[in-house]
């Protein structure tokens, strides 16, 4: 008899339970059906094919557009038993060869290509003489122009039905966006696929938004509560990721540059650290991330704001895949708009394009100004209700104070109309605070009837105003990119008197309340044992755990968490299992692993004893 779905998940992958819909999935796919998958990082998907895979005759192929993830997904069924393989350029020629003779053979149960590859004749003829149990595209959102990833020959893919109509396929994408989804389905004709459609929720991880008035010491602090742990800074720009890695480095933290700039061997050289050793922090610009699914990775930290929502979303989610606590911490300031604008009005994209980029910065702002729930925010962004407040993010934790600014509000906005709409922020708080500075005398501002009515607030407490108006919708930044502002038609109804406005309190910061309320949130209290809570006693434990780990990781060439998985560590650690029968019900630890480790393992749990 064959093995059943939850006889493999057990065996093969040593987990007790299917999570959420993998189950429906799997056995939608072995009874040869067509499914779309949507499930955020670190939901699961993976498991989605290879289940299924395993279940079915023939071997199934996997369409993945990253060498890194192939090589990372291979090797990790390899440990588990899998007979999976991958064929993309980093294999010589006599390499290629065996996999496809192995294919040819019927010996595979997993062979993972890259679309270039997978369309080329050669290799769809290979296909036509070997058995194919099913189709994974993975990473299906690279068929969209609108999303970030966009790859031409993903488009060719829906070739595949017409070539093999017979043979499942499965499309699986952490992007949730109902446009980006109703694109797969056109593009790879999945019109009768089945939809699965996840929570989005990311519950493990938690979100923390604050203003950058000194990064440097910001950050330090943020990171003295992640001493050891596995992060990824992300920075705007290359130099800026150039200065941080190194000052980090300096403060004797293991950190490292990753952006396009960097030549190609430099980059696979950090990537590879990163992935193989504990405690590497990397500091990079969006070029990092996709296709990196290191499982333990504790912080996701931003020095500036990220271009969207899904992008903010995404590269926060890179944090906790396994399920174990992480923190998304953000800092970023008004200049970030700026910036941001510009990039986007000097981009050489289409006007349309551009517009759409423009609206995702300014919900993105309003998700960083927001007061309430930061989670309902962001899953109100995929579409999703979720039923608040999540009691894990800043707001939840500490909520912020919220002040009658309608008065001040009038004030800034009649100053920008006053004013000809056509400066930035600087220049009229100027106004509004009776600065006569030199461009304020030569444009005659200071005969303006709106000079000096602000003068009781001081320029940081005026930039907050202009910041949460912006995010409110109250002033919009000019497409150009120039940093000017202009009234909306929301605008004229504060200025008409018709509407409250309400801000946060920040514009008068209070140092001391300010550190105690930042250090009530998060994993950021060392002696709490970093994030995942290890308690003194078990400090000496864990260490031989992890250096044990590391070891048998190094002489197989792997990375650390292909032997095992921090939760799988931690398990262990919890459970200090005495013997091979209790060592096997410890979640992670399949067969193969189990005959593989199990005795080292123990001996280090039971030396201690
Ligand atoms: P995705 O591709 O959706 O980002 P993965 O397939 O990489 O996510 O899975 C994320 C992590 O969760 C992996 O480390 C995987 O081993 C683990 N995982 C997946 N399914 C289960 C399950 N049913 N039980 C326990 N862990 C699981
Ligand atoms: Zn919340």
């Amino acid at each position: 008899m064959n093995p059943s779905a939850i006889d493999l998940l057990q065996s093969v992958f040593g987990y007790p339970s299917f999570r959420g819909q993998q189950q429906a999935v799997v056995e939608h796919l072995n009874d040869g059906g067509d499914a779309l998958v949507l499930m955020p990082t670190g939901g699961g998907k993976s498991l989605c094919y290879q289940i299924p895979a395993l279940l079915r005759q023939g071997t199934g192929i996997v369409v993945s557009p990253l060498i890194a993830l192939m090589q990372d997904q291979v090797d990790a069924l390899r440990e588990a038993g899998v007979a999976a393989a991958y064929l993309n350029s980093s294999l010589g020629a006599d390499e290629q060869r065996e996999v496809e003779r192995q294919l040819l053979a019927g010996e595979l149960n997993l062979l993972y290509v890259a679309p270039e590859r997978l369309l080329t004749g050669r290799f769809l003829g290979l296909l036509e003489r070997t058995e194919v149990a099913l189709f994974a595209i993975d990473e299906a959102h690279c068929v969209s122009q609108w999303g970030h990833d966009f790859r031409p020959e993903y488009r060719e893919l829906a070739i595949l039905h017409q070539r093999f109509p017979e043979v499942p396929r499965i499309a699986l994408t952490a992007t949730a966006d109902p446009r980006t989804r109703d694109e797969i389905v056109e593009r790879l004709s999945l019109h009768n696929a089945r939809q699965f459609v996840a929570s989005f929720d990311r519950p493990n991880i938690g979100y923390r938004v604050g203003l950058r008035h000194n990064a440097k010491r910001q950050l330090t602090e943020f990171l003295q509560g992640h001493e050891g742990e596995s992060g990824i800074v992300y920075c705007l720009s290359r130099k800026k990721v150039d200065d941080t890695a190194e000052w980090l480095a300096e403060l004797g933290v293991e950190a490292l540059p990753y952006h396009a700039g960097l030549d190609a061997a430099t980059r696979a050289k950090n990537q590879k650290r990163f992935l193989r050793e504990d405690g590497v922090v990397m500091v990079a610009t969006v070029a990092f991330g996709m296709g990196i699914d290191k499982p333990d990775v504790r912080f996701v930290a931003h020095l500036d704001l990220p271009r969207s929502i899904e992008g903010y979303y995404q590269e926060t989610g890179r944090g906790g895949r396994d399920g174990l606590p992480a923190e998304a911490w953000m800092i970023y300031g008004l200049s970030d708009v700026v910036t941001m604008s510009q990039m986007i009005a000097q981009s050489e994209s289409a006007d349309e394009r551009k517009r759409v980029e423009r609206q995702k910065l300014e919900s993105l702002l309003a998700y960083a100004e927001a007061t309430d729930c930061r989670r309902q925010l962001l899953l109100g962004a995929f579409g999703e209700t979720y039923p608040g407040p999540c009691g894990h993010c800043d707001n939840c934790i500490a909520p912020p104070k919220t002040w009658d600014a309608t008065v001040p509000a009038q004030k800034a906005l009649s100053a920008v109309y006053r004013s000809g709409q056509r400066f930035g922020s600087g220049h009229v708080i100027d106004i509004l605070r009776g600065e006569e500075t030199e461009r304020v005398l030569s444009l005659h501002h200071h005969q303006l009837s709106t000079f000096g009515i602000g003068a009781e607030m001081d320029e940081k407490q005026w930039r907050s105003v202009f910041r949460q108006l912006l995010a409110a919708g109250l002033l919009e930044a000019d497409a150009e990119g120039y940093g000017t502002l202009r009234l909306t038609a929301a605008s004229r109804v504060v200025l008409s008197g018709g509407q409250l406005v309400k801000l946060r309190e920040d514009a008068r910061p209070e140092r001391g309340s300010r550190r105690r309320r930042d250090s009530k949130i998060g994993a950021s209290d060392k002696s709490s044992g970093g994030s995942l809570g290890i308690e003194a006693y078990e400090q000496s434990m864990w260490d031989e755990l992890r250096a044990l780990r590391t070891q048998l990781a190094k002489q197989q060439g792997v990375p650390p968490y292909v032997v095992f998985h921090d939760a799988t560590l931690l398990a262990m650690l919890r459970a200090l299992p005495a013997n091979e029968d209790e060592l096997a019900t410890i979640s992670g630890v399949g067969e193969a692993k189990l005959k593989r480790y199990g005795r080292d393992f123990l001996a280090v749990i039971n030396a201690q004893e």
